[in-house]
C-alpha cells in the first residue's frame, strides 16, 4: 500500500507494537512522527525507519502532557506541512490488582495515558484535518475493550472507553473527510506481554497468570508486525469502510 506524500503520527512508537506500525508506514512511503517517552527507543526505531528511505520527525515526549503533545503536533506540520493520519496506540497495563486494592494514582495513570491522551492528541490534529477536510485517526484497543478481566478493571475500562470516544468522534466528525476507527490488534508478542507475565503467578493470580504464560507457551502471540499491515490498510483509501468501527486483521482485504 502506497502512503507517499503523506504524514503519519504514531504515539508509543519506541517498542512493540508502535515500533512496527512506523516502520511499516516508512515503509509505505508516509513522512513518520515517532512520539514516546524514552528517547533511545524512539531514536532507535528513527534509525530503522531511515534505512526504509522514509522522512522521519522523532519527539519525546508523554501523551499525558497537553503542552508536550501540542509541540509535537505543530512541530508535524512545521516539518511536513500536513498531518494525515494519527495512530493512537501508546498505552500501559495500570494497577494489575482488583479495583479495591488499586492505588489511586495508578488507577489515574492509566486514565490519564489510555484515554486522555488519545483525546490530546486528537484535539491537537484535528485542527490540521479539519483545514485540509481529510484525515484517519486509528485508536489502538483491545479485546479486553469488551470482556471483563479480573485484575485488569482499569485497562478494560480505558479500553472500552477508547472504543466509544472512537464512536463519538467519529459521529462529529461526520462529513468532515476525517475518518476513525479502533483497531483491536489482538494478543501480540510486546514487552507490554513480558511485563504482564513478569508480575507473576502471586501477583496475577494463579488462573491468569497461566492464561497469559499459555498465550506465550502455547505460540499464541501474534507478531507486531502482522498487526502493522492492518494500521497501513486502515489508513490507505481502500481501508476503514465502517466510519467508527473496531477492525481487527479478519477485515483486511487482500
Ligand atoms: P508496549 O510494548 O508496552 O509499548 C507501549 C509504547 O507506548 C511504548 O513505546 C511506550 O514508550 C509508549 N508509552 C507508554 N506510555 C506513554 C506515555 N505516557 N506517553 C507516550 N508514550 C507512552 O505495548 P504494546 O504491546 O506494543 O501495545 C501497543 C498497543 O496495543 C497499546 O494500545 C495496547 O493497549 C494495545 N494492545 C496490546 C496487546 C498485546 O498483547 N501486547 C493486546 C491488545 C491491545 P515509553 O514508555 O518510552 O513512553
Amino acid at each position: 500500500m502506497d502512503l507517499a506524500g503523506k504524514t503519519a503520527i504514531v504515539t508509543g512508537a519506541g517498542r512493540g507494537l508502535g515500533r512496527a506500525v512506523s516502520l511499516a508506514f516508512a515503509e509505505s512511503g508516509a513522512n513518520t512522527v515517532l512520539f514516546s517517552r524514552s528517547r533511545e527507543s524512539l531514536l532507535d526505531t528513527e534509525r530503522e525507519a531511515q534505512r526504509k528511505g522514509a522522512r522521519t520527525l522523532a519527539v519525546s515526549g508523554d501523551v499525558t502532557q497537553p503542552d508536550q503533545v501540542q509541540a509535537m503536533a505543530e512541530r508535524a506540520t512545521q516539518a511536513f506541512g500536513r498531518v494525515d493520519v494519527l495512530v493512537n496506540n501508546a498505552a500501559i497495563i495500570g494497577p494489575s490488582r482488583f479495583l479495591q486494592d488499586a492505588d489511586p494514582a495508578a488507577w489515574r495513570s492509566i486514565v490519564e495515558t489510555n484515554l486522555n491522551g488519545p483525546y490530546l492528541c486528537s484535539r491537537a490534529v484535528l485542527p490540521y484535518m479539519l483545514e485540509r477536510g481529510s484525515g484517519r485517526i486509528i485508536n489502538v484497543s483491545s479485546g479486553l475493550a469488551r470482556m471483563s478481566f479480573p485484575r485488569f478493571c482499569g485497562y478494560c475500562s480505558t479500553k472500552a472507553g477508547l472504543e466509544q470516544m472512537t464512536r463519538c468522534l467519529a459521529a462529529e466528525l461526520s462529513g468532515s473527510g476525517i475518518l476513525v476507527c479502533a483497531l483491536d490488534p489482538g494478543v501480540m508478542d510486546t514487552p507490554m506481554q513480558d511485563a504482564i507475565r513478569e508480575l507473576g503467578e502471586e501477583k496475577l493470580g494463579t488462573e491468569l497468570y497461566s492464561r497469559f504464560r499459555g498465550f506465550k507457551d502455547k505460540g499464541m502471540l501474534r507478531e507486531p508486525e502482522q498487526v502493522a499491515e492492518l494500521a497501513v490498510y486502515l489508513a490507505s483509501a481502500a481501508g476503514l469502510e465502517r466510519n467508527g468501527g473496531v477492525y481487527s486483521l479478519s477485515d483486511m482485504k487482500a
